[in-house]
């Protein structure tokens, strides 16, 4: 396809406003692409590379100005380009307000350097040659692949060689592209629809679709993944899956929207399911969305209750015998291993079957607790002194997923199940996991947690498939109370077994007022969960001289003590004096400044459940 009808076709669809025009529009180019599938639908992401793919071109706003700057003419320096930047306000439009090509023959040839593929616009033939969507990936990948000394100067005329032969749409679409902000209105989405609009369309069961992948499947990139024998395949439900499913899950695996389209209409929708996760290929990881205990044993009726790591997110790919990896990837998928030697070393001589892991790198200290993350960030962007800092910053790997093992992909497999796989392989790494079915049990692993010095706890549904860069609602990250109330003790019970020479539950009450306007004190709710055995002990004997009564294992206590409590929901209730009821209340500390007189009201709860 001739870059200029790439270009064209781009600027008309970034003229279209709505959003199923667009679909129709993109579906229309990728059906005429032909060859150039992959390339155009990654153009229009804003991509040379697919989004696995750690290389880059490594072209800055500078570089790119200098570089049309230097297309517009001898009479046009950086300088220009930056006050029309700053006037018009996106490098596109800049680009686009020039005219180019005044610089074919010799000043073309001159500036061309002997290093670049072939010098562009050596020829005037050259010159005059229109670029065309091949050309220009060839040309952005061999930028991304020049380094070491002279490298800029390279980049540069590489660049002023494209750009001296663009037309004003063209200019655009490149100057867009080499910095990574397409901005045509066209999200992933909607590719994800035009692949399965213009190729999977619905009632056609691959109609079109053949199935030789060796027409038009040869792509470098996947060359070495496609014959490693490391490629799994999806098990599971995935007959089930209708087209956009079908691409959406394609799209996983693969984190590549070229490949993807092309395999929908080289292959269809055998092709797609086919496709499977690749190691050495890093995925999106799988999101939480912040959400309660309630929500959580609502939702599941019981969860997977785990720590919540303070670090940074880490992708473990290794397959021993293939020698592929360790490789580590950061969240963003970006190539970390040699800033975490340790980390591969650990898996290295842990691992022994090819696997792809999820999990959370920590910083900390020399008892091995703990520090804030941003000490772990010192780490993750180190290219120099790495042997320095691995002295200075010790750091710790969490791993609570596993995607692929031995030659299976677990994506469609059970949460529990993929984390009996996870202790099977990496026994010593692999973040501890409780089943509980009730609110209480996950405030005390998270109180826990807490005072391990970790950042709280993860709720998983213990039968969720890991879905690759989806912020679903099988993961919860438990949001923290939003407010705490600070409530006075006016009963207790005595606890069980263990806990029997200590008071274990402890009836809370907001001050509220009679009818002739004297305080009193008004229950609310029951903590019995968020303390330690030391802090039952304390309380215990904190609140002995304050005993009016008791009755079995009753203990009625005089208003003394205050108790900074925290909760997840205010729900109206018969069951208290109050009329209210706390959800999951848990003992957050003793307010030793405060006196009963400073406890909160009952208007202040009537207005935080409004609220709610
Ligand atoms: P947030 O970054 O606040 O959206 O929280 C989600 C992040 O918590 C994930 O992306 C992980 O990096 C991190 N995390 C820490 N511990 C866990 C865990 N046990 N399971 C999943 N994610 C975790």
């Amino acid at each position: 396809m001739e870059f200029t009808a790439f270009a064209d076709r781009a600027t008309a669809i970034e003229s279209t406003p709505a959003d199923l025009e667009t679909v129709g529009l993109v579906g229309d180019l990728l059906e005429d692409a032909n060859d150039d599938l992959k390339t155009v639908v990654r153009f229009l992401l804003g991509r040379v590379f697919p989004a696995h793919d750690t290389r880059t071109l490594d072209v800055g706003p500078s570089l790119c100005r200098e570089a049309i700057a230097k297309a517009a003419g001898p009479n046009v320096d950086p300088a220009d380009v930056e006050d029309r930047l700053a006037d018009i306000g996106e490098i596109g439009a800049v680009a686009a307000s020039y005219e180019f090509g005044g610089q074919r023959g010799l000043t073309a040839f001159m500036a061309s350097s002997p290093g670049s593929v072939d010098s562009p616009g050596s020829t005037n033939s050259a010159a005059a040659k229109s670029l065309t969507v091949a050309e220009v990936d060839r040309r952005l990948r061999s930028i991304a692949a020049t380094e070491g000394e002279g490298s800029e100067r390279t980049k540069l005329d590489e660049l002023f060689g494209l750009f001296n032969r663009c037309d004003s749409a063209e200019a655009r679409v490149l100057a867009r592209l080499v910095l990574g902000e397409m901005r045509l209105g066209v999200g992933e989405g909607a590719i994800r629809d035009a692949i399965t609009e213009a190729f999977l369309p619905s009632g056609s069961e691959d109609a079109d679709a053949h199935d030789d992948p060796e027409t038009r499947l040869d792509d470098p990139e996947h060359d070495s993944g496609e014959t490693n024998g490391n490629q799994g395949r999806l098990t599971g439900t995935e007959g089930d899956l209708d087209p956009v499913a079908t691409v959406t899950r394609a799209l996983q695996v693969t984190n590549d929207y070229g490949r993807v389209a092309a395999l929908a209409r080289d292959r269809g929708r055998e092709g797609l399911l086919e496709e499977g996760l690749e190691i050495g290929r890093p995925v999106q990881a799988m999101l939480a969305q912040a959400g309660t205990a309630a929500d959580a044993i609502d939702a599941w009726g019981r969860a997977a209750v785990e720590t919540k790591f303070d670090g940074a997110r880490i992708q473990i790919h290794y397959a021993p015998a293939d020698g592929i990896g360790p490789e580590l990837y950061s969240r963003n998928m970006d190539d970390v291993t040699d800033a975490l030697p340790e980390i591969a070393e650990r898996v290295e001589s842990a691992v022994d079957v090819p696997v792809i892991l999820d999990g959370e790198v920590v910083a900390v200290d020399a008892d091995g607790d703990p520090l804030p993350f941003q000490e772990v960030l010192r780490r993750f962007r180190r290219k120099h002194d790495v042997g320095r800092m691995r002295e200075e910053v010790k750091l710790r790997l969490h791993a609570f997923d596993c995607l692929h093992a031995d030659g299976e992909d677990l994506l469609d497999t059970q949460f529990l199940r993929r984390h009996d796989r996870l202790r099977s392989i990496l026994p010593e790494r692999s973040a501890a996991v409780s089943i509980v079915e009730d609110a209480d049990a996950i405030a005390a692993i998270e109180a826990q947690a807490l005072s391990a010095g970790h950042e709280g706890v993860m709720l998983k549904d213990p039968d969720a498939a890991y879905t690759p860069g989806d912020r679903g609602q099988r993961w919860l990250k438990r949001k923290p109370d939003v407010e705490t109330l600070d409530l006075v003790v006016t009963g207790a019970e005595w606890g069980e077994g263990r806990r029997a020479s200590t008071l274990g539950t402890f009836e809370v009450s907001v001050r509220a007022s009679d009818q002739s306007g004297d305080t009193n004190f008004e229950p609310i709710g029951k903590v019995a969960t968020g303390l330690t055995d030391a802090e039952l002990e304390s309380l215990t004997d904190r609140l002995e001289p304050y005993v009016r009564a008791e009755d079995g294992t009753d203990v009625d206590v005089r208003p003394a003590i205050v108790l900074e409590v925290g909760y997840e929901e205010i729900q109206q209730s018969p069951t208290y004096g109050s009329g209210y009821a706390l959800r999951f209340p848990r003992f957050l500390g003793v307010r030793e400044d405060k006196d009963v007189a400073d406890a909160d009201t009952l208007t202040r709860v009537e207005r935080l459940a409004d609220e709610e």
